[in-house]
């Protein structure tokens, strides 16, 4: 498994709760503009501004709280989830691998926000117990079983397999349920989340500014670094990336939550997250999600259609139909639930791409060959784990801003998982990073040295005793 070494972002020592940013910006201090106003955006520039840059935030739409649509990022039910998510194709193995440590990064940090009542209330995210129920045996599915057995390996709290988890939740047990786990995870009451998180970067000096970026960052890069005074710029634009990061391979994956009461009344108040995710036993993409956002709102779902990119699901859409009777087979309590009369269904569209998330910086070359890397660093295509995998994915972006500050050639991700090379090595070495590295080959040739020395005094020892053993038989 991944450690939590490369990269670590942790409260209190990465990043504050504080109003102010925890190494304060001088005049000379870099400037970076993060293009995107989602948890991404808005993440990424609370861990760069504790490590003391300067922050602009340009973005087409921001967190609302109208009946109008609302941000993808408001959409979400953010439940917290180990990689992959219950919404399935989240596949790709380079992400997967990186998925692991980011996702941990951040369940550290919601756990602790979480931990103190007043800023639980505060931010919106929350501890409570995640159920996942299988129908079918957990061994008989190879990527879930790695999910479960990662997870009993992580600092994720108080996890249990029971499959008598089925009767403790009152759920109907015709249902095809056969094994079932259970942990602590965070989840986020999205919209009281991203109110906060725009307060946190904004009382630690970032300017947000309403605009939309029409062209590819890389074919405007110069003008936008001028007109900015920006020493890098972040793509944090989920879908938008289709354009913004010229990445045809961009899609969305359209979800549907369905938003009831959930107040006591109709039915025993709903605590606690359970899902069943998609099957990549059977192929099937309908998976349960049943979330408890806040005090009074339960979300239903839901449904994972890859490239629907139309906000057009009403509570008639069959598929939305579909997703309420499944829901409801499963926890019949749910017949009796009154809708949220105010917003009973969000639907919103989850960024994904094919090689899934993009933590890395732009590939592209310029056209002269004696120009410096592109500054552009790309952080998007999370797909239906955005909130999972926020914190961890910002710490991998505020290393790859001191790399491209320093212009050093840019590296795919991909190479993260292959050993790099020698020259690799050499040009992202620091004189401290340096200075360990000639001790340890020093160590390395003296036992070298030394071992050698050892087996040739063997040879020796061995060759002169085979001789005197043969003069003796000679006698
Ligand atoms: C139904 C549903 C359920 C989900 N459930 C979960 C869950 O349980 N857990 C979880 O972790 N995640 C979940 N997700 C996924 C999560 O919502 C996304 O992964 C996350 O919102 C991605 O955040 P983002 O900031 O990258 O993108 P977005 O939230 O889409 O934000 C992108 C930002 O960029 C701005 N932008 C876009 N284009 C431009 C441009 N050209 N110029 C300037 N600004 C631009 C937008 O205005 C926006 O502010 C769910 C999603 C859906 C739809």
């Amino acid at each position: 498994m991944s450690s939590l070494k490369d990269n670590p972002v942790v409260l209190g020592k990465d990043i504050s709760l504080e109003p102010s940013p925890l190494k304060s910006p001088t005049a000379s201090s870099p400037r970076v503009l993060v293009v995107g106003g989602g948890v991404t955006g808005l993440v990424t520039s609370w861990v760069l501004l504790d490590r003391g840059y300067h922050v602009t935030i340009v973005s087409k739409e921001w967190a609302s709280h109208t009946k109008a649509q609302r941000l993808t990022s408001q959409i979400a039910g953010a439940l917290w989830e180990y990689p992959p998510a219950v919404c399935g194709h989240h596949k790709d193995a380079i992400s997967l691998h990186r998925s692991k440590r980011w996702s941990m990064v951040t369940y550290n940090i919601m756990a602790g926000v979480a931990a103190d009542p007043k800023l639980s209330e505060l931010s919106g995210v929350r501890m409570k117990p995640s159920i996942f129920f299988f129908c079918h045996p957990i061994e008989d599915d190879g990527i879930q079983l790695d999910k479960m057995m990662d997870i009993q390996k992580t600092d994720i709290q108080g996890f249990r397999r029971d499959i008598s988890l089925v009767q403790e939740h009152d759920l109907d047990p015709n249902y095809g349920v056969v094994d079932a786990y259970e942990h602590l995870a965070p989840i986020v009451d999205t919209d009281q989340a991203m109110t906060w998180l725009m307060g946190v970067v904004q009382s630690k000096g970032a300017r947000l500014l309403t605009e939309t970026i029409d062209r590819d960052l890389f074919e405007c890069e110069e003008e936008l670094r001028t007109r900015f005074g920006a020493d890098i710029i972040v793509n944090a634009t989920g879908l938008g990336s289709y354009d913004v990061a010229g990445d045809k391979t961009s899609y969305p994956i359209r979800g549907g939550l369905i938003r009831v009461m959930n107040d006591g009344k109709d039915f025993p108040k709903v605590t606690e997250a359970l899902a069943i995710p998609a099957d990549s036993v059977h192929g099937s993409d309908e998976i349960v999600f049943i979330v408890p956002r806040n005090d009074n709102i339960l979300l239903i779902g839901g449904i994972s259609e890859a490239h629907e990119n139309q906000l057009d699901l009403t509570l008639e859409s069959p598929i939305i139909k579909r997703m309420r009777a499944r829901c409801e087979a499963f926890m019949p309590d749910l017949k009796k639930a009154r809708l949220d009369p105010d917003y009973p269904l969000a639907q919103g569209l989850r960024p994904f791409r094919t090689k899934n998330v993009r933590v890395e910086r732009e590939l592209r070359k310029k056209d002269s060959p004696f120009a410096a890397p592109s500054r552009i660093i790309h952080s998007y295509g999370h797909g239906g784990a955005g909130w999972s995998l926020s914190f961890g994915c910002a710490g991998d972006v505020a290393a790859l801003v001191e790399e491209s500050l320093k212009d050093l050639p840019p590296k795919p991700m991909a190479a993260a998982l292959i050993r790099p090379t020698f020259s690799e090595t050499a040009a992202t070495q620091t004189p401290e990073e340096w200075a360990t590295v000639g001790i340890k080959l020093l160590w390395i040739s003296v036992l070298g040295q030394s071992s050698q020395w050892v087996s040739r005094m063997k040879m020796r020892v061995t060759s002169s005793i085979n001789m005197l053993l043969k003069i003796r038989q000679t006698k």
